[in-house]
């Protein structure tokens, strides 16, 4: 686990996941299926998982959320269009069988995320449809840090060609970026 800021780590294994050790300890997306013995090994020098309060998932592609078991005494939030559209073509929003199967009873527990919400934990929601329909990405600015799930990379962006990707709005969503002010970028991957 890499430490980015006197509070806020990273655990990377292709998708990343982040532990925000605020009041509320706070897990943005969960990483790959195949993963979960190692994240809960590297969170363990500073958390168990079964002490985090809140998982935000940026999207629902598999890698992101595939090891939301690790986190069973939290709260989830995901955006409204990205429930919607996993309700609609679950394997199209989550493009894994297994993950499908294992997320079918969980998405219906997942709440919708409010900026009412994230602002009582000093976070901003950002929606940047494209990659996905419901994609988010979230905003702390006490640290200028940006949490950009898969719709902005350090050398690129998402892919746009996916069933549930709306190609059309990444430019709109990319530019809503480049107005924010940040200083370090998180995103989902290390592409
Ligand atoms: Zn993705």
């Amino acid at each position: 686990m890499q430490q980015l800021t006197q509070n806020i780590y990273k655990i990377t294994n292709d998708c990343n996941v982040y532990f925000l050790d605020f009041a509320k300890k706070i897990i943005i997306d969960t990483g790959r299926p195949t993963t979960a013995a190692f994240v809960a090994k590297e969170l363990s020098p500073k958390i168990n998982p079964k002490k985090i309060d809140i998982v935000i998932f940026t999207h629902f592609h598999y890698d992101h959320i595939g090891n939301f078991s690790l986190f069973p005494k939290a709260v989830f939030y995901a955006s409204q269009a990205e429930i919607d559209a996993c309700r609609k073509d679950p394997f199209g929003a989550i493009l894994n069988e297994e993950v499908v199967e294992k997320f079918s009873a969980k998405v219906l527990s997942i709440e919708k995320i409010e900026q009412s919400i994230l602002a009582s934990l000093g976070l901003e929601v950002i929606a940047t449809p494209g990659h996905t329909a419901g994609s988010i990405c979230i905003y702390y600015p006490a640290e200028k840090i940006l949490f950009s799930g898969d719709t902005l990379f350090a050398h690129s962006y998402g892919r746009v060609d996916l069933p549930t990707s709306v190609p059309k709005e990444i430019m709109r969503s990319l530019l809503r970026l480049k107005k924010v002010d940040y200083k370090i970028l998180c995103s989902g991957h290390d592409y």
